[in-house]
């Protein structure tokens, strides 16, 4: 039996993610301490230059769902009348809301979410986190701040980024009130400055898995991307890229495989089915597999943030998400990673409550393989509700998928 090779740097990562709740929560409690509300790929940086504490609420819900509890609250949240196919992210963050309850607690010894501010969110992912966002403003009594960005682009151009630019500056307009605090351009640099640095590092980080053997699989890139979503902006999540780097180096000079006698380079298009990270990576080491790469872990490299023109560069990097395109530069961009990963084969996962995250709808894994001549597999699952997913469905389809790669 294979086994998983731990990264030491992990054990960092839980003191970083304790402190991050933690000090929430402090800041929750404190009356001269402001709480902004920020979607995963919102505009942290403007949030932390006015001093906000940031909490996101899809890693709480990613825990949720990690957990495997996120099935006992979607159906609180179904019923107020929120559909059982809307995402699943949403339906079960606000039945843990409604219950009172929280994974904060069990893991960081924190008793509720932190009380918010204000709640930003920028629809580049998809409508329904203005939809969630909008259940905590109304219960809350709090601002709800958006940016709403173009979507389905092909290339960005001036007109996107200007309208997303003065956006962005209506909404800090707005925080200045909200938080108290005077607008001042030298901080903004610096966050966006500190998010720039996290982005890079976290590509290197990524970028680790283009050797042979990959040092590191989607699944670690999946709890490594901590930092990134919640801290980026901030001088820790630099500090622990710094440190994850250095140890995914030595594994590369020193040959270590993330998956003993890799002998298949997988990609991994979609989200994660969360409930199941530790299985579907058991299965992958098993018939040495390594997914090497994905979209998912992709979407937190921000390389066109500049903190010498902050916002601009902010809208460029936020409009410009693979999430936010056309078809078409999808494409592009699925063609490129499978050069540069070369991989064997992709797995789409196509998320039952995420339509936006799953790229299956429109006929897109046949023209890539057509295009890259790659075959690919279509996982039929989601990334919280466990009941639109087949375990022995799913073991059975990988299955023949590796032994489809091996000629077998
Ligand atoms: S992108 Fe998908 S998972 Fe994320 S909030 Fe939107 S619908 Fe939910």
């Amino acid at each position: 039996m294979s086994k998983r090779k731990p990264i030491h740097a992990v054990e960092e990562l839980r003191n970083v993610a304790t402190d991050y709740y933690q000090k929430l929560d402090r800041a929750s409690k404190d009356p001269f301490q402001k709480v902004a509300w920020c979607s995963s790929v919102g505009p942290a940086e403007l949030l932390l230059a006015f001093d906000f504490k940031v909490y996101y609420p899809e890693n709480h819900t990613a825990m949720l769902g990690s957990s495997r509890i996120a099935n006992k609250y979607i159906p609180v949240a179904v019923a107020q009348g929120y559909s059982p196919e809307i995402c699943s992210y949403l339906t079960s963050d606000i039945g843990a809301f409604l219950m009172k309850e929280t994974p904060l607690t069990k893991a960081y010894r924190v008793e509720e979410v932190p009380k918010p501010d204000v709640l930003v969110y920028n629809t580049n992912q998809c409508r329904d986190i203005q939809e969630w966002f909008a259940f905590y403003a109304r219960t809350f009594n709090v601002p709800l701040l958006g940016i709403h960005s173009p979507k389905n682009i092909e290339e960005i151009n001036q007109s996107h980024i200007n309208y997303v630019e003065e956006q962005l500056k209506q909404m800090s307009d707005s925080l200045e009130k909200i938080s108290g605090n005077d607008f001042e351009k030298k901080k903004l640099e610096e966050t966006v400055h500190l998010s720039l640095e996290t982005s890079n590092l976290w590509t290197e980080v990524l970028e680790t898995a283009i050797v042979v053997p990959s040092p590191f699989t989607f699944f670690d890139g999946c709890i490594h991307m901590l930092p990134a979503v919640v801290l980026r902006g901030e001088q820790i999540s630099v500090d622990y890229y710094r440190l994850l780097s250095q140890e995914l180096e030595e594994r590369v000079e020193n040959g270590v495989a993330a998956v003993e006698n890799e002998k298949y380079r997988l990609y991994w298009d979609g989200m994660p089915i969360w409930g199941k990270l530790r299985v579907n990576s058991e299965q992958f080491l098993e018939l040495r597999a390594c997914v090497v790469a994905s979209t998912y872990c992709n979407s937190w490299i921000f390389s066109d943030l500049n903190p010498q023109v902050p916002f601009s560069s902010m809208a460029k990097a936020y409009t410009g998400l693979f999430i936010n395109r056309s078809e078409s530069s999808k494409e592009k961009y699925l063609q490129e990673m499978t050069k540069k990963y070369q991989i064997d084969g992709i797995i789409f996962h196509n998320a039952r409550t995420c339509p936006y995250n799953s790229n299956t709808s429109y006929g897109m894994p046949k023209r890539i393989e057509e295009q890259t001549e790659v075959p690919n597999l279509v996982i039929d699952a989601d990334l919280n509700d466990l009941n639109v997913y087949s375990e022995e469905q799913t073991k059975t389809n990988i299955e023949a998928f590796i032994e489809q790669l091996a000629g077998i």
